[in-house]
């Protein structure tokens, strides 16, 4: 989403260099295998259609942060999911995350504030279905806060940036790595590069995008894309799990 300036994004920009150096969840991964996580922002509609309609010729599972307030809106670049369409998608084995409620970047919020997005995602989400388990968190526009990442550690089980990388080793779990499946900024040559450095470290790629479309916007990639990024998982062997799979899989 669109890029913020001025002085609150400057204090935005050092609170998340700040969260890539300050370590508060360390965490060794345990997997036995190399995993790959999908995961999608703001939850666009064509990301649940396309983009479900997808993942399903791989019968595989991906990860949809919601942010309470875009459902069922146009946002400027995309429609929102209808909110049917997040029960589904849970109910089918899909997982469903969370944003802030308002969209609001971490960077921006005191504790307080946070918190209180936090429960209105939750409120809401529960509101639709009260099986669904808020457990993991993405930063909205990426900015981790290095004030807030405590806090967040008490409330889930990870958050989810957007410092593209190989999660492997010790790795932070209030600042997981992810690579964008945006095509303004990955290639097929691109996702190759990811998986071969992948194999290598026997990690956790996490893929993050928006929309999925013949034409998506800045922030989305196409339906060839995907397929391209599925196809190579498969073709190696590497597991396609949602971001609570993986963790449970990584032993946390
Ligand atoms: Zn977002």
């Amino acid at each position: 989403m669109a890029a913020r300036t001025g002085w609150p994004a400057l204090k935005a920009r050092v609170s998340n260099r700040l969260s890539r150096h300050f370590c508060t969840t360390p965490f060794r991964l345990r997997n036995q295998r190399p995993m790959v996580s999908f995961t999608f922002d703001d939850f666009p509609e064509s990301a649940a259609a396309a983009g479900v309609s997808i993942f399903d010729e791989y019968n595989a599972k991906a990860t949809f942060y919601v942010a309470g307030d875009l459902v069922d809106k146009w946002c400027g670049h995309w429609q929102g999911v209808r909110a049917d369409a997040i029960v589904e998608l849970h109910r089918r084995g899909h997982e469903i995350g969370c944003h802030t409620f308002s969209h609001a970047p971490a960077t921006d919020l005191d504790a307080a504030r946070l918190g209180a997005e936090i429960e209105e995602n939750r409120r809401y989400l529960l509101g639709l279905d009260p099986s669904i388990r808020v457990d993991n968190f993405a930063y909205p526009y990426g900015l981790g806060s290095v004030w807030r990442k405590t806090q967040l550690a008490k409330t889930f089980r990870s958050s989810r940036s957007i410092i593209p990388g190989i999660n492997s080793g010790v790795v932070d779990l209030q600042y997981l790595r992810s690579t964008p499946l945006i095509n303004h900024h990955l290639d097929d040559d691109g996702i190759d590069r990811a998986f071969d450095e992948l194999a290598e470290a026997n990690g956790w790629l996490i893929f993050y995008g928006h929309d999925v479309a013949a034409e998506p916007s800045a922030y989305g990639c196409t339906t060839s894309l995907l397929r391209y990024a599925l196809n190579a998982a498969t073709r190696r062997g590497v597991a396609i799990m949602t971001v609570a799979d993986a963790l449970r899989a990584a032993g946390a």
